[in-house]
C-alpha cells in the first residue's frame, strides 16, 4: 500500500475501533470504578417503584426539592417531580429561560419481569402457588428455574400501602418457577421454543406447610396466608389492589476475567438510568434548564398515566415554563432530547441476525441509534440528519467514545424506546444508549467502557 493509499484511507473512511484500545488508562480506570455505583443501584433499583425511591433519595441529598407551584426558582436551583412513585423527572434550572428550549434526557426504569395477577394464590397437589402474567417480551423459558424475589406493594382501602420486599436479603427465602424433569419432557421438547414454557405454565411456588389441623381443605395456602397476615396484615381479598412482581432474585457481578462487563437484571434500561440519574446530579448551573426523566412503562409501550406516551412530560415543562411565565409551546419546540435506551450488542453466537457494519458492539462506546421500528422503519422517529449532525459534534468535540447501531437486520425483527413519544411532542430526538447481549432475559451483560461512556453523553448533553 503507498503512502498516498494509506493517507487517503485514514482521511476518508469511516474509523471504528474498539474503546479500550483508543481510550487512555486513566479514563478506563474511571470507568471501571463509576460501574461500582452502578452495581449497587442495579440491587437496590430492581423495580420502578425501587428505582424511584432510590433516585429520589440521591436526589435529595444533591439538594434536590420536590416542586412546588407557589415557588420561584432561579437559575441553579434543583428540582423534581414524582409521579405516583413510578416515573420521576429531576430538573436543573438554567440560565436561560425555558423558552429558549430544555435538554432532556429520558430512560427507562421498568424491566421485564413476572406480575402476580389480580388473584394470583392457590393451592394445588398441597403445594403453595402464585399465578403469574408476564411484563414485557419475555423469552419465557427463560424464567424456571432461577431464584426470584418478591417486590411490589399492597394498596389498602384505608389509604395506607405496604412496602413488600422479600428474596434480596442473604436470609430471605426465595421463590422459583418449576419445569419439567428431561426424562418426562419429551412431548414439551416437541414444543416450539416460543411455547416451551406457556404463559399459564409460568406458576411461582410460594410454600408446601399446610396449616395444622387434622381435617380441611387449602392448608398450604391458609398457612402462607397466616404468614403474610402476620407480616403485613393483609388477607386474600388485598391481593386485588396490590402490585407485586416477580424479578431474579440474584445481584449485579463483574463478568470475564478481566471484570471487563457487568452481568445483572434488569440492565435494560437501568443502564441508561443511571449514567441519566448520576449525570443530572452532577450538572451545575447550566445554560439551559437540564431534565432527567425516568420513566416507567416502556417495556409494554409507555403507556398509561406514569408512561412517556402520556402528557406528564409536557405538564412539567409547562410547570417549569409558565413559573417563568414563559409560552409552553414555544418552549417544547425548542428542546431537544436524548432518549436514552440500549441497543443489541453484537454477540458472537448469535451474529447472524446483524448486519454487522450498522451492528453496535461491545466496548466500542456509547451507541447513537438513528431510528429503530420493524420492518420499513415502521413505527419510529428517525432522527434528522441534522439533529444527528449535532449530537455527533456534541460527543466528537468532548471526547467521548461512540458507535452507530441499528437493532437487527432489517427484516429480521425490530423494536421501540419512548423516542418516538417524545418526537410526537415536536421535540428533537435521538436514541443513544448502551449495547446489551441478552437484553430481557433475566439476566443481561453490558461493557463497563460502555456505561460510562454513556454517562459522559448524558452530562456533557445537559450539562450544555
Ligand atoms: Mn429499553
Ligand atoms: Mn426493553
Amino acid at each position: 500500500m503507498s503512502d498516498l493509499t494509506k493517507e487517503l484511507k485514514e482521511k476518508l473512511f469511516l474509523k471504528r475501533k474498539n474503546g479500550l484500545l483508543t481510550a487512555s488508562e486513566e479514563e478506563i480506570t474511571k470507568a471501571n470504578d463509576y460501574c461500582e455505583g452502578y452495581k449497587s443501584f442495579l440491587n437496590s433499583a430492581k423495580t420502578e417503584r425501587e428505582a424511584v425511591k432510590t433516585a429520589v433519595a440521591l436526589a435529595e441529598k444533591n439538594g434536590f426539592t420536590p416542586f412546588d407551584r407557589s415557588k420561584s426558582y432561579k437559575s441553579g436551583d434543583k428540582i423534581y417531580f414524582n409521579n405516583r412513585g413510578k416515573t420521576v423527572a429531576f430538573a436543573v434550572i438554567g440560565e436561560e429561560p425555558c423558552e429558549s428550549g430544555i435538554n432532556i434526557t429520558a430512560a427507562h426504569i421498568d424491566s421485564p419481569r413476572l406480575d402476580l395477577k389480580p388473584n394470583p394464590l392457590y393451592e394445588e397437589i398441597e403445594l403453595g402457588l402464585f399465578k403469574t402474567h408476564y411484563y414485557g417480551g419475555i423469552k419465557k423459558y427463560q424464567w424456571p428455574t432461577t431464584p426470584l424475589s418478591l417486590h411490589g406493594v399492597f394498596a389498602l382501602k384505608d389509604g395506607s400501602v405496604i412496602d413488600v420486599n422479600i428474596g434480596e436479603d442473604e436470609n430471605d427465602p426465595k421463590f422459583v418457577v418449576n419445569d419439567l424433569l428431561p426424562h418426562l419432557a419429551s412431548e414439551q421438547s416437541k414444543r416450539t421454543l416460543a411455547e416451551g414454557i406457556k404463559g399459564e405454565e409460568l406458576n411461582v411456588l410460594i410454600g408446601s406447610r399446610p396449616f395444622k389441623d387434622d381435617e380441611g381443605s387449602e392448608l398450604v395456602k391458609l398457612n402462607i396466608l397466616k404468614i403474610l397476615n402476620e407480616k403485613y396484615g393483609i388477607t386474600e381479598t388485598d391481593f386485588l389492589s396490590a402490585e407485586l412482581e416477580m424479578v431474579p432474585a440474584f445481584k449485579s457481578c463483574d463478568i470475564g476475567f478481566d471484570r471487563s462487563m457487568i452481568g445483572s437484571y434488569g440492565q435494560d434500561d437501568r443502564v441508561c438510568a443511571y449514567p441519566a440519574l448520576t449525570a443530572i446530579m452532577n450538572v451545575k448551573n447550566p445554560k439551559k434548564t437540564a431534565l432527567a426523566i425516568l420513566a416507567d412503562k416502556e417495556e409494554i409501550g409507555s403507556c398509561g398515566n406514569t408512561g412517556l406516551e402520556s402528557d406528564f412530560l409536557a405538564h412539567i415543562i409547562g410547570d417549569l415554563t409558565k413559573m417563568q411565565g414563559g409560552d409552553t409551546s414555544v418552549a417544547i419546540r425548542n428542546s431537544a432530547c436524548l432518549s436514552a435506551d440500549v441497543n443489541a450488542g453484537l454477540d458472537p453466537t448469535f451474529s447472524d441476525v446483524h448486519e454487522r457494519k450498522n451492528a453496535s458492539m461491545l466496548n466500542y462506546g456509547v451507541v447513537v441509534t438513528k431510528y429503530t421500528g420493524a420492518r420499513g422503519k415502521s413505527g419510529t422517529s428517525d432522527a434528522s440528519a441534522e439533529y444527528v449532525a449535532k449530537i455527533r459534534d456534541l460527543l466528537d468535540k468532548n471526547g467521548i467514545i461512540w458507535q452507530t447501531g441499528e437493532l437487527g437486520k432489517v427484516d429480521i425483527g425490530g423494536g421501540g424506546t419512548v423516542a418516538v413519544y417524545i418526537a410526537n411532542m415536536g421535540i428533537d430526538v435521538v436514541d443513544l444508549g448502551v449495547p446489551v447481549l441478552s437484553m430481557h432475559a433475566p439476566f443481561e451483560t453490558t461493557a463497563k467502557f460502555d456505561v460510562y461512556m454513556c454517562y459522559r453523553a448524558m452530562y456533557t448533553f445537559m450539562q450544555g
